[in-house]
């Protein structure tokens, strides 16, 4: 954060001050303390595009009415391993709390469980999503659309979200192994975070006004062209992330925007999908010894390390000596009501 005016909070400071925000935004204490809950876990983890920063994205949301902030989700059971969720215009994570339970019992039971969820919005990092199932033993992966900013290889406009996933599975003796990603180059609130602080990226991330990839995060939010990772293969994957998020869960299509841009909101009311597999249940008695391995593979191989553990250190550091944080956001949070 150079040249950035920083002060340190605590977590416990920092779930306060976002508690103190989404209350008085209109969350019920349910959903808020879930919603400051994942704030404040962003913030330990190193997340800053995803921890603070993002609440006055929620309280826009709730403000204008396009989020409610007090759903009731409806969880229906509709075949043997799917669960089918209605957010009830609220925020993913409520209906994902909801359905917890229920699905780690399918997966232990079936071996495979997925939950689905529409009419619900989602601005987090989807880690959070997936890394108690790993925590329980179980394999989780998880998967969002998001509005259209992504340009397919070749193509001249945006049709896919920055459409994130994530992966959670159990690792012997150690923290999950949890990561999450756009199908991006970069994550939009990472390109606005730069864009903020005044930095270049450190990578060509999406299309200039004259269609040539760019390092200047200005001028790619003036394109809303981003580009995805890894060429036509990012923008495959992106195509599988809206036929799992959005087709299988009915929300709506990254490019289904009017609702959004109506209320001036972040984000659109996408779908999504959770699978959870038990690994108990397939047979391969040594999956654990299988995970030791491949994991000691990648450490102590050069630089690499295995995907995701980034946040170990983080969480540390955070724990023991909290969290530098931008002090006109401080300031800029305490004055919303
Ligand atoms: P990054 O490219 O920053 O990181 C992707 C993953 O790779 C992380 O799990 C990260 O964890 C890990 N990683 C990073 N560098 C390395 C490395 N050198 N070796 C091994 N692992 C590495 O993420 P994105 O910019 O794509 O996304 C940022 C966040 O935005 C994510 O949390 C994502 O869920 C969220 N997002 C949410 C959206 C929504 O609609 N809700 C939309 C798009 C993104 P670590 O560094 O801790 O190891």
């Amino acid at each position: 954060m150079a040249n950035i005016t920083a002060e340190i909070l605590s977590l416990d400071q920092i779930r306060e001050l976002a508690i103190t925000v989404l209350t008085a935004a209109g969350m019920d204490a349910n959903g808020g303390s879930l919603i400051a809950n994942i704030v404040t876990q962003s913030e330990r983890d190193g997340l800053r595009s995803h921890g603070l920063r993002m609440l006055p994205f929620y309280v826009q949301s709730f403000q204008s009415g396009y989020a409610n902030p007090v759903a009731r989700p409806l969880i229906e059971r509709i075949a043997p391993g799917v669960l089918r969720g209605d957010g009830d215009n609220g925020y993913y994570q409520i209906a994902a709390a909801l359905a917890q339970d229920d699905l780690a019992g399918i997966a232990q039971e079936n071996g495979i469980a997925a939950f689905t969820c529409a009419n619900c919005h989602h601005l987090a990092a989807l880690r959070f999503d997936t890394e108690s199932f790993a925590e329980a033993g179980l394999i989780a992966l998880m998967m969002v659309n998001s509005l259209s900013m992504v340009v397919p290889q070749g193509g001249v406009r945006p049709v896919f979200g920055t459409n994130p996933m994530s992966f959670a599975c159990p690792r012997k003796g150690m923290a999950p192994v949890v990561w999450d990603q756009a199908s991006s180059m970069m994550a939009l609130m990472d390109i606005k975070l730069a864009a903020a602080e005044g930095r270049d990226l450190p990578r060509a991330a999406g299309l200039d006004s004259t269609g040539q990839p760019s390092t200047d995060p200005k001028a790619i939010l003036e394109t809303c062209s981003l580009l995805p990772f890894g060429e036509h293969k990012g923008a495959a994957i992106a195509f599988l992330v809206e036929v799992l998020g959005a087709a299988l869960a009915g929300g709506a299509l990254s490019v289904d925007n009017a609702d959004r841009d109506a209320h001036g909101a972040l984000n659109i009311k996408g779908g999504s999908t959770l699978i959870v597999i038990d690994p108990a249940r397939f047979g391969n008695a040594s999956f654990d010894d299988y995970l030791t391995r491949i994991c000691a593979e990648i450490e102590g191989n050069g630089d690499a390390r295995v995907p995701g553990d980034g946040r170990l250190k983080h969480r540390a550091a955070a724990d023991s000596d909290g969290v530098a944080v931008s002090a006109e956001l401080i300031s800029q949070l305490r004055n919303i009501h």
